[in-house]
């Protein structure tokens, strides 16, 4: 595990390839090498990078290791590849999403295409003694894949089943413009049905609790029909007036209101449920 700033991680599975889980914002992409580098691995001896979708938090870095790796294939699934290769649509709705923060974030780099390999549901990545099932699990983005590991049950899930910080926090991640309920849920239940004993967060801990896939199912219920309730009474209101009014019945809201991503949340679903009303 390589700790990145003070919300996601990235991963360094050792197998006969060393593959590396993640690649944070482009502008981490020091810090990234840096953690390699304590766990013995430089750059180039990087087999693999697998990215679990192409949010800047997740990919930004990628196109910074291939350049650094010219030997480095990136797996990512098929809608995804694309914008790695040209990444100026991403940065562009980036800045969109974090203005001025953008600075902060960096820009993503192009990936020569050559080094891209394009995945989709049930391909299966072989490191060695492991072979990593890819699950296209949409609702979160609609191009975002987990992988599993069938024989010790391990599962990373990118973004699929929300944040766990150490400091106890667990919820969802629900942002424009992909956001879906019923894409989530039925990702969620794809992944339960996995029964892995090991659940691997992004964001940014792992854990072997099976009685999360409730709590998940049960936050996406509660943040949309909460966000529905609000926008009946005043269609109009703002994300940060929005996070005010739901803080009494959205519990991890009340209890974590530090987490600036509540905002990204409720962009999220104000636009799911404006797509689900033109359906
Ligand atoms: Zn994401």
């Amino acid at each position: 595990m390589i700790q990145i700033g003070d919300t996601h991680s990235s991963y360094l599975i050792r197998d006969e390839s060393l593959a590396l889980i993640e690649a944070p914002h482009p502008n981490e992409a020091g810090e990234l090498i840096q953690g390699l580098q304590e766990l013995g691995v430089r750059p180039q001896d990087l087999k693999y990078l697998i990215t679990t979708h192409i949010h800047l938090d997740h990919t930004g870095a990628a196109g910074h290791l291939a350049r650094e790796n010219p030997n480095l294939i990136v797996f990512v699934h098929e809608w995804g590849a694309p914008h790695l290769i040209n990444p100026e649509r991403l940065n562009q709705s980036a800045r969109r999403t974090y203005g001025p923060k953008m600075e902060e974030i960096g820009e993503m780099i192009p990936i020569p295409e050559s080094q891209i390999h394009p995945v989709t549901n049930g391909d299966e990545i072989k490191l060695g003694k492991t072979r990593w099932q890819v699950i296209h699990t949409p609702g979160h983005a609609r191009y975002h894949i987990c992988l599993f590991e069938p024989k010790e049950k391990i599962l990373f899930a990118g973004d699929a089943l929300g944040c766990l910080y150490p400091d106890g926090a667990f919820f969802i991640v629900t942002p424009a413009p992909d956001y879906d309920q019923e894409l989530s849920l039925e990702s969620i239940r794809r992944l339960e049905d996995l029964k892995p004993e090991l659940i691997v967060f992004t964001h940014r801990g792992t854990s072997r609790d099976k009685t999360l896939f409730k709590e998940v199912r049960k936050q996406h219920r509660l943040w949309v029909k909460t966000i529905e309730t609000v926008l009946e009474s005043t269609p109009d209101a703002e994300v940060d007036e929005i996070l005010e009014m739901i803080a009494k019945y959205v519990p991890v809201v009340r209890d974590f209101p530090q987490y600036p991503s509540f905002l990204l949340n409720i962009g999220g679903i104000k636009r799911y449920l404006k797509k689900k009303k033109e359906r």
